[in-house]
């Protein structure tokens, strides 16, 4: 008998630690003591507390773990299967953005004329709602379709978007919406005529600091106005969460705004997170953190300024470890780290198809048209063949049924090839956050089960 070789370990304080089975999720509190009999394979089978480990099946005899293994190999074709019958469409009206702020990730896209400056026409809409219908001849779920940029919702577009929303809406789609917000305002009425899920808005801060960030050609600031957006949006009781974009330059001020969003009266009926900016092709700049900066740090706000109670929510995002010790959630094991790689279609506005938010515009990502007729390229297997089986380094890791392999784009940025591993983000969360979110749950009582979910892929 012998300790799982698969076993996360989670060190949670001085001389306690966490011993997770990431086959089942299941997880045990262990002292260093017995963590390093267990190690040490020197252990008596009968006595108590290796008896309780076996039935936990943190303990095994030899040859078993490999069955589990190949179980898990099985399972993960059958969800893949299952989750590629559910589509997300997500629709880009333009690359074109009214904001000029300085981190935006497809800035390197400005210099692309033709496919900066098209916006889609009823025309190509028509086409997109061909490809649309036909992908989800068989697809199964709920309808729904992203409106993403460029920034959508601008008021020059208005017609443009009150076509989408009529046609989609006549043919059963429920929508999603990410905007900066600048322009919001005006179009919260005709929003508030469809089934809108969610609307997610970018405020990176108190005015000041936002204002700074996230301007308009000219420099004029965009606060203001998408308070107004934010405000309106309640009284026609639409959805909204805010996104706050986090690098060295507005860190510090997270929890001013924390009490802005308060004091407003918005939480909790606005949804609030935090996440960290990253890097992008051609794009210098000098203000960004590394994933374990980001993680330490908001976990430092966290532990010293009570203001940051109401952004809690931000330890919500799709991360199945967290959910199953501190959401109280069954253990869903993550074979695949987004919905690139089994449910996502990104239609741009010149007739392309891309995978992934963050690749739109890049022709090596492309992997498909839909105008005049709809195809794929052999990049749409690529893509969605990216799971932790598929990627060397992740079949022999034991976060790997946590993690799902990271983000594929910001593995091909940093190796050239989206079959490479990109760890961070479940690696910190492993190290910073389960053990503050065990200290937060034996001394204030509260759990993430307390706070919603925003999940938007
Ligand atoms: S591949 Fe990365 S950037 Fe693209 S959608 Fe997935 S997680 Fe996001
Ligand atoms: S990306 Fe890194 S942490 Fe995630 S499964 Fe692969 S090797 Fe493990």
């Amino acid at each position: 008998m012998q300790l799982l070789e698969k076993r996360v370990v989670i060190k949670l304080n001085e001389g306690q630690y966490l011993l997770v089975n990431p086959y089942s999720g299941l997880a045990d509190i262990l002292d260093e003591e017995t963590l390093q009999m267990l190690s040490s394979g020197n252990f008596d089978p009968h006595e108590e507390t290796i008896v309780g480990l076996k039935r936990r099946g943190h303990l095994l005899e030899e040859g078993e773990e490999e069955d589990l293994f190949r179980h898990m190999y099985s399972l993960s074709e059958q969800l893949h299967e299952e989750f590629s019958k559910h589509n997300l469409h997500v629709v880009m009206p333009t690359y074109e953005c009214n904001l000029q702020c300085p981190y935006c990730f497809e800035r390197h896209l400005y210099r692309k004329d033709v496919k900066w400056k098209t916006t889609m026409d009823e025309k190509t809409v028509d086409c997109l709602f061909e490809a649309v219908l036909s992908l989800d001849s068989e697809a199964e779920g709920e309808k729904c379709m992203v409106f993403y940029g460029g920034e959508p919702l601008q008021v020059k577009n208005y017609s443009i978007i009150e076509y989408i929303l009529k046609k989609g809406d006549e043919l059963g789609y429920s929508f999603k919406v990410v905007t900066n917000g600048a322009d919001f305002y005006h179009f919260v009425p005709l929003l508030s005529q469809f089934n809108i899920l969610k609307t997610q808005i970018t405020i990176d801060g108190p005015k000041e600091v936002h204002d700074r960030r996230r301007f308009k050609k000219g420099g004029k600031g965009t606060f203001d106005d998408i308070v107004r957006g934010i405000d309106l949006a309640l009284d026609y009781d639409l959805p909204v969460g805010i996104r706050i974009n986090v690098d060295s330059a507005n860190m510090g001020h997270l929890p001013e705004f924390a009490e802005y969003y308060r004091e407003k009266g918005w939480y909790p009926k606005v949804y609030a997170f935090a996440t960290n900016v990253h890097g992008a092709e051609c794009t210098s700049y000098s203000s960004l953190i590394s994933v374990e900066e980001f993680t330490r740090e908001l976990i430092d706000l966290f532990l010293t300024d009570e203001r940051m109670d109401v952004l809690f929510q931000t330890f919500r995002y799709p991360n199945v470890l967290l959910e199953h010790l501190f959401a109280g959630e069954p253990f869903k094991p993550r074979f695949w780290a987004c919905g690139s790689h089994t449910s996502i279609f990104i239609y741009d506005a010149v007739g392309d198809i891309y995978p992934c938010y963050e690749a739109v515009g890049e022709e090596v990502h492309k992997v498909g048209e839909y105008r005049p007729v709809l195809k794929f390229n052999d990049r749409f297997d690529h893509w969605r063949k990216r799971t932790v089986f598929t990627i060397p380094e992740c079949r022999e890791c034991n976060l790997a049924f946590f993690c799902g392999g990271g983000c594929a784009h910001r593995a091909y940025d940093a190796a050239g090839s989206i079959y490479s591993p990109m760890c961070d983000k479940t690696k910190f969360s492993v190290e910073y956050e389960v053990p503050y979110l065990y200290q937060v749950m034996k001394e204030k009582k509260k759990s993430l089960s307390e706070v919603r979910d925003w999940y938007f892929e």
